[in-house]
């Protein structure tokens, strides 16, 4: 008896496997995830939503099209919503990839970025970050073929930290043929202070073939509604709407981000201050003797290499997320929490010398 066999772009692609039980979430320092709850008068507006769940979601994402369109000056045919900007990612490498295509990417990045491109079937071509942990935006403009769709550029980076530089950007965007899609994941883009950092907006107002992907998961604090968007000239961002699952975004989920758009003071008032906690992290670890890339997400990156599982298991009850052999990324979280995880990250450095 032969039983059903899934095609063969998954026999690599990793089952998802949870984490520990949400037994300490407020000390999650693992995820990224947003210490504050919704902004004011979103719980009430996606609440006022749950009255009318017997009907199906507003598929044409109306309201929330018309927000992005007001907030960013550009028609509302530019951007595409979906799930998460990770399931954005997913429609719009499905509408551009197939088995034979080639995907670029950085490496170390966001662990969905494999899992996404596998999936297509198209073949990943992972480039190797420099040593400050950036992109290396030359070798990966080198590692373009004929074959190449897409490239992917993450800033700031998921896991390690910093951003890709304006004048990089611009460099890469004027060698890559504008028959590739370079998307500029931009899913921590409002945490960023490098004054020289990268913008997907003046990439895309200068090349056709720019994609930027923006999400609510994380400064806005909605991770759990699953809200995140592409902004990219009409004919791509068509391309990515009829790749997505016809009402996906709930009208719950859809009105809490419209909502959320409304809350801009207190927005940048949160972010200030999870900013600011950022920049304390950085500066007492570094002061403890620890080699901190520069961090423009909610998140730092230690390179502890082949102690990355080690340290984490000593930051417990603190769950941080190691990358065994590589590092281990901390989200900023409350100042409670930082200073808990301060603390514990001290005491590592005492016990290992270097
Ligand atoms: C968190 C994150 C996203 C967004 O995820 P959602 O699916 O919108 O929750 C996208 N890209 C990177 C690099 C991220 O870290």
């Amino acid at each position: 008896m032969s039983s059903p066999r899934a095609r063969r772009a998954l026999d690599d692609i990793p089952v998802y496997r949870p984490g520990k039980a949400a037994v300490a979430e407020d000390h999650k320092l693992s995820s990224n995830e947003n210490p504050y709850g919704p902004l004011p008068g979103v719980t009430a507006r996606a609440a006022a939503e749950l009255d009318r769940i017997n009907r199906y979601p507003d598929a044409g994402m109306t309201d929330l099209y018309a927000a992005l369109s007001a907030r960013f000056d550009l028609s509302p045919d530019h951007f595409a919503a979906g799930t998460g900007s990770v399931a954005v990612l997913f429609a719009l490498l499905n509408a551009h990839c197939e088995t034979g295509d080639e995907i670029v990417y950085a490496w170390r990045s966001f662990e969905a970025y494999p899992i996404a491109v596998d999936l297509t079937g198209a073949t990943g071509v992972r480039v190797a970050l420099r040593p400050d942990a950036t992109h290396d935006l030359a070798a990966m403009s080198a590692a373009v073929t004929d074959r190449t769709r897409v490239v992917m550029v993450c800033t700031p980076n998921n896991p390690t930290g910093p951003v890709v530089s304006a004048d990089d950007l611009a460099v890469f965007l004027d060698s890559v043929p504008e028959r590739v899609l370079v998307v500029v994941d931009e899913a921590y883009v409002e945490f960023v202070r490098d004054p020289g950092g990268a913008s997907g907006l003046t990439a895309l107002a200068a090349h056709d073939n720019v994609v930027v992907l923006r999400t609510f998961s994380k400064a806005y604090g909605l991770a759990g509604l699953r809200v995140g968007y592409a902004i990219a000239r009409p004919e791509v961002a068509e391309s990515i709407r009829k790749a997505t699952p016809p009402f996906s975004v709930t009208d719950v989920a859809q009105a809490a981000a419209v909502a959320s758009l409304d809350s801009q003071v207190e927005l940048d008032r949160r972010v200030e201050s999870i900013v600011q906690e950022r920049v304390v992290m950085v500066a007492a670890l570094r002061a403890q003797g620890w080699d901190v890339p520069e961090a423009e997400g909610n998140f730092v990156w230690l390179a502890l290499g082949d102690d990355a599982v080690d340290f984490a298991v000593a930051c417990d009850p603190v769950p941080v997320r190691p990358f065994a052999g590589e590092g281990v990324r901390i989200s900023v979280g409350s100042p409670e929490v930082n200073a808990t995880f301060l603390g514990l990250a001290a005491a590592w450095r005492e016990a290992h010398p270097r």
